[in-house]
């Protein structure tokens, strides 16, 4: 395709932003403003101006929108070309830095990536084997905050230097969570696996340890393009800003009324600190929204304007006024649930719309169950995103275990899950000896088991030869994994290690369903192989790849190629970036939406509305609110109150119904007496404390971020470099000698420009030269 066709397909900020391709950019707009459209013509730009794709490294939130993006480019610029492009979540192009480049911090290249479960047995066997009050160390709860601590780049050698965090503890009676921290960060390292927060963490300590490294991926990724910034957290920063920090073409999007993730430690401040970071960035705004009819953009305008904390911007569309948004009242969520299922079908029929086109969004994931009832009692096709994850179940995850020590045998809980199954004699009572054994000789569970012959006297001598058995078995599978491709290990794997045979023997209608469990898990793995032949340029099909894959799948991308033409189900937190032309959002009850454990704040409480105002934005041309008179949760049924939010969105948008009564606009409000504190506003609880903080309130005080080139050791021993005394200038001259916060002391080679537009090139001691806006560059005069 030629440039100019390609810039056709945009407004005028959308194409000046995808032709700006030097230097630092920040993109802050409103939701369906084209960001993502921007980012990706953005790629496909610098590919037909003959960027190596090589040179490119795109961010984004979940694979499945890096897939899509790249199948664009792809039609741009050729599929083979598009092939080279580095994108993919945070997660998965970090993980794949560190099987390059990970053994430098004494890791396998084939590390194993433990997901939340294995991290949660694993702490919860920390936890017994120190005879700690496993009610009190509850795994979810100290991996929560072993989870903050990473991500704030906290490790357990610098946990003594915040006072406050024993503090925490004590209050949290917690004593001992440090030294469960350090044992769960060992215990990892010697099984070669890291776990969703080590791919940020080892990634900023490889990079933060080895200039010659860092140097290497800042001059392979001369251009990086970052989705969803207002999402990314401390870690994630760090590590884009020391990528970025030689040639600074960096171009970030986000919008901060779409930032959903800070109870996971996303930090809405990293947009603010772009701009403190890059002093000279170029910031468009994008304010013609292009999804969405005028009555939903507006009504969204209508909620978010309620937030006290966010950036100014106009949302305006110049689409059709479209219906208003409808808000439904059933009796309770069956009758909800029949009435969403109705008016599907309604569409479906009228319109000949197929079920692809609409979207059930949901606060928590158990509100799924009473709509998949009455969908699949009306034949209504639906699929699940995330919830218990495919890849969760028993069966799959026993065969996964099997792959993984073929491919890492230290793998410890892969181990643990399937050195007695199928049963093969070795139980509980010899596992314990194992453990014992390694922690005396202070080596792995795995290089126990291989040597379990020279322990015969301490397991018996029968059962040492059935643990070495078991142990010839994994190394002959890893002899493989290194010569073949996923798909034959696997298939080796299955039939020779008894899996098969143990679950063939069940013939119950649920055995058999996990038997085809197990054979779905294999056709993925052929679909890998296929996929990785087509979309990437290193064909890798190794079972080490594959596991890494799947490792790193989000709840989003759970996807099966199956029938697309189904109605997508899942949490709001899920739906960030997509569009459907109909949308509904059940449950809009006060302590489900807003969620009964964001209440206690205003920041929490305008998470909530975020994320409101992220779900009414998926809607293209219909949406439907609706909540219950009554709904069961946790087994009791209880009256509800209608959402707050519904009172937030000006009426002028919306039509209620209630069974037998249709009103619109103002009567909303004023003139339906019977509608259960409809209308009443209810003010903010103003109790500022949040019940699900994990880390102490003002955790923790004055922590400068990690300076790119710093090891975290090298941050907290040497103080930054006392600025010099005086005022910024915004008034330099040539030959003047100047101080720069970040960059250091240097020379004024020459000023240009006048106003708010002055530049100043200075020849920096330490960076070399940069050109500096002087409104903005804090220069000081020495
Ligand atoms: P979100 O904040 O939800 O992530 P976004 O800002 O990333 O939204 P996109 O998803 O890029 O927005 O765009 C929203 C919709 O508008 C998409 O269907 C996109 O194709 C379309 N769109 C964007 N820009 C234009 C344009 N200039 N002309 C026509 N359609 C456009
Ligand atoms: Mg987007």
């Amino acid at each position: 395709m030629n440039p100019e066709k390609l810039l056709n397909e945009l407004n005028e900020v959308q194409r000046q932003a995808v032709v700006h391709t030097e230097g630092p950019l920040m993109i802050i707009a409103g939701a369906g403003s084209g960001k993502t459209r921007v980012l990706t013509y953005r790629i496909a730009w610098l590919m037909l101006h003959n960027i190596d794709p090589f040179n490119i490294l795109a961010l984004t939130f979940t694979n499945k929108a890096a897939r899509e993006m790249k199948e664009r480019i792809a039609q741009v610029v050729g599929a083979s070309e598009a092939k080279n492009l580095w994108m993919g979540t945070f997660h998965s192009i970090f993980a794949r830095l560190l099987r390059v480049d990970g053994h430098l911090l004494g890791y396998p290249s084939n590390f194993t990536i433990y997901d939340t479960d294995d991290s949660e047995k694993l702490i919860a066997q920390i936890v017994k084997e120190r005879n700690l009050d496993k009610d009190i160390y509850k795994p979810k709860k100290i991996l929560n905050r072993i989870s903050n601590l990473k991500n704030n780049l906290i490790i357990p050698q610098y946990y003594d230097r915040f006072p406050e965090l024993f503090e925490y503890d004590e209050a949290a009676k917690i004593p001992e969570f440090k030294n469960v921290y350090s044992a769960y960060v060992e215990r990892c390292f010697k099984a070669g696996a890291m776990d969703f927060d080590d791919i940020l963490l080892k990634t900023n300590e490889l990079l933060g340890t080895f200039p010659e490294i860092l140097a290497k991926y800042q001059d392979r990724f001369r251009y990086i393009l970052v989705d969803e910034y207002q999402d990314t957290n401390h870690s994630q920063y760090i590590i884009v800003k020391a990528l970025a920090n030689k040639f600074e073409n960096i171009c970030v999007v986000g919008d901060d009324a779409q930032s959903i993730y800070a109870f996971r430690g996303a930090n809405i401040r990293n947009i603010l600190s772009f701009q403190k970071d890059y002093p000279d960035c170029k910031i468009f705004k994008l304010e013609q929204n292009y999804r969405s009819t005028q009555n939903i953009v507006k009504a969204a305008n209508s909620l978010i304007a309620k937030n006290r904390d966010q950036l100014k911007k106009e949302v305006w569309t110049a689409n059709e006024p479209g219906e208003k948004i409808t808000i439904y009242k059933a009796l309770d969520e069956a009758e909800e649930a029949q009435y969403i299922a109705e008016r599907i079908m309604e569409w479906h029929l009228s319109r000949q719309m197929d079920f692809s086109n609409f979207a059930i969004l949901y606060r928590t994931n158990a509100q799924s169950r009473a709509l998949e009832e009455v969908l699949r009692r009306k034949n209504i096709p639906y699929r699940i995103f995330g919830g218990t994850s495919f890849y969760q179940r028993k069966e799959v995850k026993d065969m996964l275990a099997y792959l993984r020590l073929a491919v890492n045998p230290n793998d410890e809980e892969a181990l643990r899950r399937v050195i007695n199954y199928p049963a093969r004699g070795i139980g509980q009572t010899t596992l314990d000896k194992l453990t014992i054994l390694a922690d005396r000789y202070n080596t792995t569970l795995w290089s126990i088991c291989e040597n379990a012959l020279l322990y015969s006297r301490d397991l018996g001598s029968a059962i040492a030869q059935k643990v070495s058995d078991f142990a010839t078995m994994i190394k002959g599978f890893g002899v493989m994994a290194k010569k073949e491709s996923a798909w034959d290990v696997a298939e080796h794997i299955f039939k020779t290690s008894g899996l098969l045979r143990a679950l063939k023997e069940d013939s119950t209608e649920e055995g058999i369903s996990r038997l085809g469990n197990v054979q779905e898990l294999l056709n993925s793995i052929k679909a890998f192989n296929d996929k990785q032949l087509e979309l990437e340029a290193d064909n890798d099909i190794s079972l080490d790849y594959f596991l890494q894959e799947i490792a790193l799948l989000t709840s989003a991308d759970q996807d099966d190629k199956t029938d697309p033409n189904r109605v997508s189900l899942m949490t709001l937190h899920l739906a960030k970036g997509l569009e459907f032309p109909v949308v509904f959002i059940p449950g809009m009850e006060e302590e489900l939406f807003p969620s009964a454990m964001m209440m206690n704040s205003r920041a929490d409480l305008e998470e909530e509305r975020r994320l409101f105002y992220v779900g009414i934005t998926r809607a293209k041309k219909k949406l439907y609110l609706t909540f219950t008179h009554m709904r069961t949760r946790y087994g009791r049924t209880a009256d509800c109150e209608p959402s707050r939010f519904l009172e937030e969105i000006d009426d002028e948008y919306t039509e209620l119904i209630v069974p037998g009564i249709r009103t619109t606009g103002p009567t909303f409000l004023g003139g339906v007496p019977n509608l259960d504190g409809l209308g009443i506003s209810r003010p903010y609880k103003s109790n500022f404390i949040s019940s699900k903080q994990t880390l102490p309130p003002n955790f923790p005080p004055g922590i400068r971020p990690l300076q790119p080139s710093e090891t975290p050791a090298q941050k907290l021993n040497s103080p930054s470099e006392p600025p010099p005394q005086g005022e910024f200038t915004t008034d330099a001259h040539p030959g003047d000698r100047v101080y720069h916060q970040k960059f250091g002391y240097g020379k004024v080679l020459s000023v240009e420009g006048t106003g708010v537009n002055k530049k100043a090139s200075v020849a920096f001691d330490q960076v070399g030269e940069k050109k500096l806006l002087l409104q903005y560059a804090k220069l000081i005069k020495v």
